[in-house]
């Protein structure tokens, strides 16, 4: 017997092994299977169980993984259709829709020997400039990281590990064993006093850690035991390999939240809720749009939804961007639906993962809420699915196969009869032009619940500010006016300044240099924090210079206000208030996301600065004022979703003032006051700001009026890069019948990671047409041998970055 086995190769094809009697009458298909492939070992996914013996002799299987598949037919059916649509091998694509993809990473993980460690503090302290070896034992200073991983942040890691393995300073391990939970964080782990051994050699730590389990019966997080007892994270980890403790991961169900449940829907919600029950009984496919403004109830109409598809006997699944699934929004889901609830979130331990996903397949668990791989759960006798927020940028994959979370809900759901909605206060726009079109069907919450107001925006226009003060301040006169009031009154601010940091880049007054990351053709941001220069698209950094590079002048400026620089700003101006800060920077983990945010809720800060990341779906009441500190981040980006992407964001942060019974108020600061985006935002218009934009999409062709491919083509040299391009270039000329191609050109981001990157962009009439030219640019690729990742496509793509 044979088994044709889909492997995470660049390649289309599936590969066919041989089975050894002892598996026959166990594999089958969607499960998986480790195969050996030239010397690697890989696991691959059974597309195929058959008798055919293959034209060339076929290797022997090794073996197998599952006793039940772990994809069912269905859903190796929904794989098929990603690969064609997004152009990815089939492996690639099976292999991302597997629970466990990190599992699943051919290779090892990789952490630093005690010489290792050595070596990086010492060259931390001697090297600015980093060469690959160097930025790779810094990379593992703080933690343990999948070689796949180190990889894509370090180019040509693989052959440097290697060596630096040989020599003593890495070590490796195997990443198909499962990872014990020894290796989480204090944070998620619990721990309990198990028995007392005299024969046991213990620390002092050790020992003070063990009486106090022993006399504080019962099981503990370890991050607040670490609190009172010192060390005891170290600590209880080496107890529990002496089998003295016990540690398990904390489960979810632990979460708590407070808030209460509606008890009557009001007219729009009630109409929403019919529309979708209905749906759902008739088992009928249909894409809904729910389109209702920021505090107009969405959430209460999905749960209702789900509740209903539950008593209709069948399963719901419900979507939600990354950074929305908190604990808090699971405690949401555990509060209403008890254990029928599954939660899947990248963020979980592998075995945690893994137990969820169980509970899925099994039917015992209902009621799924995921993140974007989350369209992939098990779910049976599936009735509806939810994507919420459903505009957000992260449903995207940004890595092949570059699918559309919420596109593949769609096609998911017409395949078993399932009703989807999708719903948010600024619907992308293909989504609305679909609803106006009628193939979604529109719902629409036009109010806040109980007659809650819209929150009052005002616009402060800053170059006016500039010619009164003859200053480049941070914050308007206007803004540190409205600050002070809240702040006497004890109401909460929330301040958005979406860029990282403290300054966005440094240069020489005396030449004009900018400092560049030595990857990639972006400048360096400043982290005042950790003092260091941060390279945000590959990691790189670097000390800041006290002398320029370039010609040595000591007139080095520091320009571009970031996130960093806002709050200490904020400090100097209300040296009283309590102010917190939210970005990538502070959360390095899912917990000080959900603990800065709770601890703002619970009115332990005055003031919360952030990133985008505090613009996204939080409800806390006491929030009255929302200050934008520069509406016009994001604007000039040169992509043509810069002024919707920039519209989203100002809506979705003017959503989160006067939420509660407090009425609220924004104040966007701007140089742009007449850019339509600007503008229509702080009308809060979004049919003005859809219509505007429709007739620019439609003026320059743009989605929704073509489909688009983005195809990108990048080296380590620049010869071959632009070679490879102009062959791209040269098979694309003449256009092919319905297509408009744009490039090949410099891509916006020209060097990255150390590769030259060059773009081409086509514009289709049609989605078959656009079809049979990408897989032609493809199977190029594949004839002329070029390195897998040298191209790039990305079908739909949400960014032309
Ligand atoms: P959205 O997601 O549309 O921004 P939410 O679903 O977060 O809004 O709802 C905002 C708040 O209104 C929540 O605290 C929710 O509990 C409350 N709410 C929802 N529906 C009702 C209702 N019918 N009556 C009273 N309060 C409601
Ligand atoms: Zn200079
Ligand atoms: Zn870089």
């Amino acid at each position: 017997m044979f088994a044709d086995v889909a492997l995470p190769v660049p390649l289309d094809q599936a590969f066919t092994y041989r089975l050894p009697e002892t598996l026959w009458h166990r594999v089958a298909e969607g499960s998986r299977l480790v195969v050996p492939f030239g010397s690697r070992k890989l696991t691959g996914v059974i597309v195929r169980v058959h008798e055919q013996p293959p034209e060339a002799e076929a290797r022997d299987a090794l073996n197998l993984l599952d006793e039940l598949p772990v994809l069912d037919p269905a859903l190796i059916e929904l794989g098929r259709w990603i690969a064609s649509y997004y152009c990815a091998p089939i492996g690639e694509v099976l292999k991302s829709m597997l629970p466990l993809a990190g599992e699943m990473r051919s290779g090892k993980v990789y952490c630093l020997t005690p010489r290792g460690r050595e070596i990086a503090r010492q060259y931390f302290l001697v090297s600015d400039e980093a060469d690959a070896a160097t930025q790779i034992l810094r990379l593992l200073e703080p933690k343990e990281l999948s070689a796949s991983y180190i990889t894509r942040k370090v180019p040509g890691a693989a052959r440097i590990l290697k060596s630096l393995e040989s020599k003593g300073l890495v070590s490796a391990e195997d990443n198909v064993a499962q990872r014990d939970p020894l290796r989480a964080s204090a944070e998620r782990l619990r721990v309990e006093f198990v028995r007392r051994d005299e024969s046991a050699k213990l620390k002092k730590s050790e020992r003070e850690l063990l009486s106090f389990l022993e006399l504080h019966p019962g099981s503990h997080n370890l991050a607040e035991t670490a609190t009172i007892v010192k060390g005891a994270s170290e600590s209880a980890r080496a107890l529990a390999r002496k089998e003295l403790v016990s540690l398990v991961l904390e489960s979810p169900l632990a979460y708590s939240s407070t808030s209460e449940i509606p008890k009557k829907l009001n007219d729009a919600q009630q109409a929403a809720f019919d529309a979708l029950a209905a749906s759902v009984r008739q088992q009928q496919f249909q894409t809904f749009l729910l389109h209702g403004v920021t505090g107009s109830g969405k959430t209460e109409v999905y749960m209702r939804a789900i509740e209903a598809t539950l008593a209709m006997g069948r399963s719901a699944l419900l979507l939600v961007p990354e950074i929305a699934l908190t604990p808090q929004v699971a405690g949401h889901f555990y509060r209403r639906f008890g254990d029928q609830v599954a939660i899947l979130h990248s963020a979980f331990h592998d075995a945690e993962r893994a137990e969820q996903w169980r509970r899925v397949r099994s039917g015992a668990a209902t009621v799924v809420v995921g993140t974007r791989s989350g369209v992939f759960a098990p779910v049976q006798k599936l009735g509806l699915i939810v994507v919420d927020e459903e505009h957000d940028g992260s449903y995207k994959q940004h890595e092949t196969p570059r699918y559309h979370g919420r596109d593949v809900a769609i096609m998911r759901a017409r395949a078993v009869g399932a009703t989807v909605v999708l719903g948010s206060a600024t619907p992308s726009l293909e989504s609305r032009f679909n609803a106006q079109k009628g193939k979604y069907q529109l719902l629409e919450l036009p109010d806040r619940v109980q007659q809650r107001p819209m929150p009052t925006v005002e616009l402060v226009d800053m170059r006016e500010e500039f010619l009164q003060t003859r200053k480049q301040q941070t914050f308007s006169g206007r803004l540190i006016e409205a600050i002070t009031q809240k702040l006497e009154i004890g109401e909460q601010v929330m301040l958005l300044h979406n860029r990282r940091g403290y300054s966005s880049f440094v240069a020489c007054r005396a030449c004009g240099e900018r400092l560049e990351c030595v990857n990639c053709a972006v400048t360096l941001t400043f982290h005042r924090g950790d003092r260091r220069m941060l390279c945000h698209y590959c990691g790189f950094s670097r000390r800041p210079p006290s002398v320029c590079p370039k010609c040595n002048s000591e007139h080095i400026q520091f320009l571009g206000t970031g996130s960093e620089k806002v709050e200490d700003e904020l400090h100097q101006h209300f040296p009283k208030a309590r102010i917190a800060r939210l970005d990538r920077d502070t959360v390095t983990g899912k917990r000080q996301f959900e603990t800065i945010l709770q601890s703002f809720r619970e009115h332990r800060y005055d003031i919360l600065v952030g990133t985008q990341m505090i613009a996204k779906g939080h409800d806390i009441p006491n929030v009255t004022l929302v200050g934008v500190v520069a509406a016009d981040i994001g604007l000039g980006v040169p992509d043509f979703r810069a002024a919707e992407r920039t519209f989203q964001l100002l809506t979705q942060v003017a959503g989160r003032a006067g939420r509660g019974d407090l009425s609220g108020h924004v104040l966007m600061q701007t140089l742009n006051p007449d850019h339509y985006a600007v503008r229509l935002a702080a009308a809060q218009d979004y049919h003005g700001f859809y219509a505007r934009e429709l007739q620019f999409r439609q003026s320059m062709r743009y989605p929704p009026f073509s489909a688009l491919a983005n195809v990108l083509i990048r080296h380590q040299k620049q010869e071959e890069a632009l070679r490879m391009s102009a062959e791209l270039g040269h098979l694309l000329t003449p256009p092919p019948e319905k297509i408009k191609v744009m490039g090949p050109a410099e891509a916006p981001v020209p060097r990255l990671l150390d590769e030259f990157r060059y773009q081409l962009l086509l514009k289709a009439n049609s989605r078959t047409n656009l079809h049979e030219t990408v897989s032609r640019l493809r199977s190029h690729a594949l004839q002329n041998r070029w390195s897998p990742t040298s191209l790039v496509i990305d079908v739909d793509p949400i960014s032309l970055l």
